[in-house]
Formats: structure tokens, C-alpha cells, sequence
């Protein structure tokens, strides 16, 4: 039984530490010449917890904190289904990708790693 429960928790960890997107290494692929919006943030649902250290850290007002929407709420494995209902869905949200500059600050700045950067034009 132990091992079957280390095997379930090591399988939602990887869920939380991974994603589909071209994550940006922004120590080695600094994109200061990069126009914006050409890069935009992706928040791990799964990881965020509203702390809210990428809306002020942020130089262009990318985020803000809000609800997270039901809908976007069905996703979430059943440690990110935990958190949001503790935190009161309060998450990051991204209300002005355009905006965003590649500098990475939010990325760096985000307590629960639970920001990357993809490269989407
Ligand atoms: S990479 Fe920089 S500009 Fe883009 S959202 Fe993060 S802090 Fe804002």
C-alpha cells in the first residue's frame, strides 16, 4: 500500500512539473530583443496559489489576481482541485499577454515555480 501511494503522489508531482508548451530557459535564452507578446506566460493551474509575486513583480501589468473559472477548473488534478478550494480559486490570471516582455521576472519571482514562458509567434 505504501508504495502504491508513493507511486500516486510521484505521478501528480510530474503532472504538477510538467507541460506541453516550448518552455523558455530564461537564464540561457534571454529574450530581450524579443517583441512584445511574441512570448507569453503559462500558469501551471495545478501549482498556482494566488500569492500574487508575478503581479507585482511584473514591469507590464500582465497579471492579475482573480477567480479562477469554473470551466477552467475541470483540469486540475485532485492536489491542484485542493489548493484552489483552499485559496479560494484566487490564481493568477493573464489579462494582458500582449504585454508581456520575456524577461522572465515572473518566473523567477513565483514561490510555487508555477510559471514558464512559451515562445507563441
Ligand atoms: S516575463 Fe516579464 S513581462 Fe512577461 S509576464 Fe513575466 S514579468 Fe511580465
Amino acid at each position: 500500500m505504501p508504495i502504491l501511494l508513493c507511486f500516486t503522489f510521484r505521478s501528480l508531482w510530474l503532472d504538477n512539473h510538467t507541460d506541453n508548451h516550448e518552455e523558455l530557459n530564461t537564464m540561457t535564452d534571454s529574450p530581450n530583443n524579443i517583441r512584445p507578446g511574441a512570448i507569453q506566460p503559462v500558469i501551471n493551474r495545478n501549482r498556482c496559489e494566488g500569492k500574487g509575486d508575478c503581479a507585482t513583480v511584473c514591469p507590464y501589468d500582465v497579471f492579475t489576481i482573480g477567480t479562477l473559472p469554473p470551466e477552467d477548473r475541470k483540469g486540475l488534478n485532485i492536489i491542484g482541485k485542493v489548493k484552489g478550494f483552499v485559496h479560494g480559486w484566487q490564481q493568477a490570471l493573464v489579462t494582458n499577454m500582449d504585454a508581456c516582455h520575456g524577461c522572465g521576472l515572473c518566473v523567477t519571482q513565483c514561490p510555487e515555480d508555477a510559471i514558464t514562458l512559451t515562445r507563441i509567434k
